[in-house]
């Protein structure tokens, strides 16, 4: 049985993510979903909401579990006894970075094999931190994150949207004064 790892903060997890850990779960026995717990990361929602949110995300995908962790990665994959990890990789930007951290992870873990897959097109503009400042200007993030994570967003940007749409609103409602 090849039992895979996918790594990644999720902060929340995304379209982008689900659409590669659909795609891994189907090249493995087993998939799991290793949210890293990194406290010293500026991050919107706590460990135990993002465990949940990609949860939710994966809850229809049977050979699919979501866990999270602390400390090197690599431990973790052996701790589970599992034989690969899985990367996303996006446009140019993501693969040196990913370059580097996999031939970090091969010298520290040399019995781990990296298996990366490339973004759908339609999901190679989604990063975590882009839809948090969407969300948080209110935009819409329908097709980028599920409904779920839609939600959870807005309730946690609540009062900062409030807050905007009542400075928009100010900005938009005043009557143009004309001059003769
Ligand atoms: P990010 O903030 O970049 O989304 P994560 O740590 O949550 O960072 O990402 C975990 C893994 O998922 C990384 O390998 C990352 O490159 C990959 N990933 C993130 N978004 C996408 C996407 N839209 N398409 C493909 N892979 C992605």
């Amino acid at each position: 049985m090849t039992i895979a790892v996918y790594p990644g903060s999720f902060d929340p997890i995304t379209n982008g993510h689900t659409d590669i850990l659909k795609r891994a779960s189907a090249l493995f026995d087993h998939l799991i979903v290793a949210v890293y717990d990194r406290p010293e990361k500026n991050l919107l929602f706590s460990v135990d909401e993002r465990v949940e949110l990609a949860s939710q995300a994966a809850k229809d995908i049977p050979n699919v579990s979501v866990q999270s962790f602390t400390g090197l990665v690599v431990d973790f994959i052996h701790h589970v006894k599992a034989d690969v990890m899985i990367r996303g990789l996006r446009a140019n930007s993501d693969f040196e970075w990913e370059f580097e951290m996999a031939l970090m992870n091969r010298s520290l873990a040399p019995d781990i094999e990296i298996v990366c897959l490339m973004t759908s097109p339609k999901y190679q503009f989604i990063r975590s931190s882009v839809i948090k400042e969407v969300a948080r200007l209110g935009g819409c993030l329908d097709e980028m994150v599920p409904e779920h994570v839609s939600e959870a967003l807005r309730t946690k940007y609540a009062d900062y949207i409030r807050e905007v749409e009542k400075r928009l609103g100010a900005q938009y409602n005043t009557p143009t004064t004309r001059t003769k």
